[in-house]
């Protein structure tokens, strides 16, 4: 009885570690030219670059955060990474109309904006995920970024 109450504190502090550990995940650089995941601040026309940043006219709140990227560069894994399918963020296309669902460290999470190499297979940190694709087409003037959203819907910015 005692070992078995012993295992069972084992058990949940092995649980509990890998909890801290997962909220711990860091996001390893997303995209050339910025090697810090540097955040897109405000634009004048298009808003913010922030996670719950108004949209709309304050009918909307923006879901993701958006990790600046210029149109062309290349998109990196942040981590070991399985792909998971095509994630598009718009119903009406565009020319920006592409990303990818991805998961890796206990996180589900997509990219948006990215013309991705492959929708399936894993990467490991650091390889090529895709191009971002031309977003000054769409929005001129706007600074070009990869929208990163959970797939809950939660902040990402505590992996940044
Ligand atoms: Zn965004």
């Amino acid at each position: 009885m005692r070992l078995y109450i012993l295992f069972s504190f084992l058990l949940l502090a092995v649980i509990c570690s890998c909890r801290v550990d997962a909220s711990q995940v860091k996001f390893g650089p997303l995209c050339s030219g910025n090697s810090s995941n540097r955040k897109r601040g405000c634009d004048t026309k298009y808003g913010c670059g922030s996670y719950g940043a108004s949209r709309d006219s304050g009918k909307r709140k923006h879901g993701g955060l958006d990790i600046v990227c210029a149109d062309g560069a290349t998109v990196y894994a942040p981590f070991d990474v399985t792909l998971n399918g095509k994630a598009a963020p718009y119903t009406k296309n565009n020319a920006i109309n592409d990303g990818i669902n991805l998961s890796g460290e206990g996180l589900c999470f997509k990219l948006f904006y990215v013309k991705p190499d492959s929708y399936s297979g894993t990467l490991k940190k650091g390889q090529k995920i895709g191009t971002l694709l031309p977003m000054q087409t769409v929005y001129p003037g706007i600074t070009s970024h990869v929208h990163v959203q959970m797939c809950d819907k939660s902040d990402p910015t505590k992996y940044f």
